[in-house]
Parts: C-alpha cells; sequence; structure tokens
C-alpha cells in the first residue's frame, strides 16, 4: 500500500505515519527529513548545502531528486507513504513524472481534516521537558502531566517551542489551506483520496484509516 499524508499543522501527521509504519512496515519517508540528512559530499548534498548557506529555498526539483533517490531504494517494495509531499501543484506534477519513471503507483491520498481551534490548542498546549525532551500537552485530553507545567518522570519545569505561538500558527495554517487546496482537489478528481476527521484523538484516526484505507 503506498500513501500519500497530506495534513495542516498539528493535525497528528507525524504520529500517524508512525502508528502505519508500526503496524504495516510502510516506510515513511518525509522532504523534511531527506534534506536534513543529506549526504554533503554527493552533488546533490553540495547544491542543497550551498542554497541553505545563502538562506534560499531549495527549489521543487532538487527535493523531488531526493524523493526520487529514496523511492528508488529496495525498502520501499512492501509499501510507503510520502509524509507532507506533494504539499502544492508544482510538486504534484514532479512526484507524478517520478513514479511513471519507476513503475510505482500511489493507492491513495489521505488527508486529516483538522479544525483551526483544535490545531491551535494542540499547538500551543505543546510542552516539553528541557531534560529528557519527553513532550506532554496542557490543553488537550491527552499527554497531559501528572503535575501540570511538570515532567512526570524528572520533575522539571516544562517549556514551550518558541515558534509555538498563535501567530506563526495561524501563518502555517493559511499557507496549507492555499497551497494544498488544489492538491487534495486533484487527487479527489482522479478517485485516490480518502478524507479523515483528525479532529479526535491518534488512536481513532488509525482506526478510521485502517477501516478506510487498509480494510
Ligand atoms: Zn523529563
Amino acid at each position: 500500500m503506498n500513501l500519500i499524508l497530506i495534513a495542516p499543522p498539528a493535525a497528528g501527521k507525524g504520529t500517524l505515519a508512525n502508528d502505519i509504519h508500526e503496524k504495516y512496515g510502510n516506510i515513511c519517508i518525509s522532504a523534511g527529513e531527506l534534506l536534513r540528512g543529506v549526504d554533503p559530499e554527493t552533488e546533490i548534498g553540495k547544491m542543497i548545502r550551498d542554497l541553505q548557506s545563502r538562506r534560499e529555498l531549495v527549489n521543487d526539483e532538487l527535493v523531488n531528486k531526493l524523493i526520487e533517490e529514496r523511492l528508488s531504494c529496495d525498502d520501499i517494495k512492501n509499501g510507503f507513504i510520502l509524509d507532507g509531499y506533494p504539499r502544492h501543484m508544482p510538486q504534484v506534477d514532479l512526484i507524478e513524472e517520478t513514479l511513471e519513471k519507476l513503475n510505482l503507483n500511489v493507492d491513495y491520498a489521505v488527508v486529516l481534516n483538522v479544525d483551526y481551534e483544535v490545531a491551535l490548542k494542540r499547538t500551543l498546549g505543546r510542552k516539553i521537558c528541557p531534560k529528557c525532551k519527553k513532550s506532554y500537552n496542557e490543553l488537550t485530553d491527552v499527554n497531559n502531566p501528572k503535575v501540570s507545567g511538570l515532567c512526570d518522570d524528572c520533575n522539571e519545569v516544562l517549556v514551550s517551542r518558541n515558534d509555538d505561538n498563535e501567530e506563526t500558527f495561524k501563518k502555517g495554517f493559511d499557507l496549507y489551506y492555499e497551497i494544498s487546496t488544489p492538491v487534495i482537489e486533484y487527487y479527489k478528481s482522479i478517485g485516490k483520496l480518502i478524507e479523515i476527521d483528525a479532529n479526535r484523538n491518534a488512536e481513532d484516526v488509525f482506526a478510521d484509516v485502517e477501516l478506510k484505507v487498509f480494510k
């Protein structure tokens, strides 16, 4: 089963990708991780590091090249998940070409729908222990620390991430809808879209995905 996962910030995409990987063995392929992990000694690595050192955006062609290299590895034969890629239409065109070239097929594009208020709450409530890096959430029903503001394991005072504020969140959320809506429409038009209500907890979201995707 080969999947594309599309979701706004704080929809639970990472958790879902991990749950699918654990149970079904699909390999998660994230453009962000590939960019961070690129070997700086390779030709493509040099190009990417050069762009990054000038604080320029890595263009879609280079990102797609990394995805293509990853999709060429043998371990994806039992299924893959493209995590947050393609994000916008130019990437859809590139990945379609790549898939055709590699003789691969995407079964479904799974989109996680989450309300603004729910996603905002998840983001603003996010806390992390500076010592053991365990993460918590003080504004949702799950993942609360036993004592408010303190790590269960080491009693350290929990901290927020600097970029977890409403302004940054709103920017990311709005950008997602602007650029991803045509992508979602595209997969709908070719009959591959599966919509999941991601306002629910991770277990319910995973159960729904199993029902609709892995039935
Ligand atoms: Zn801790």
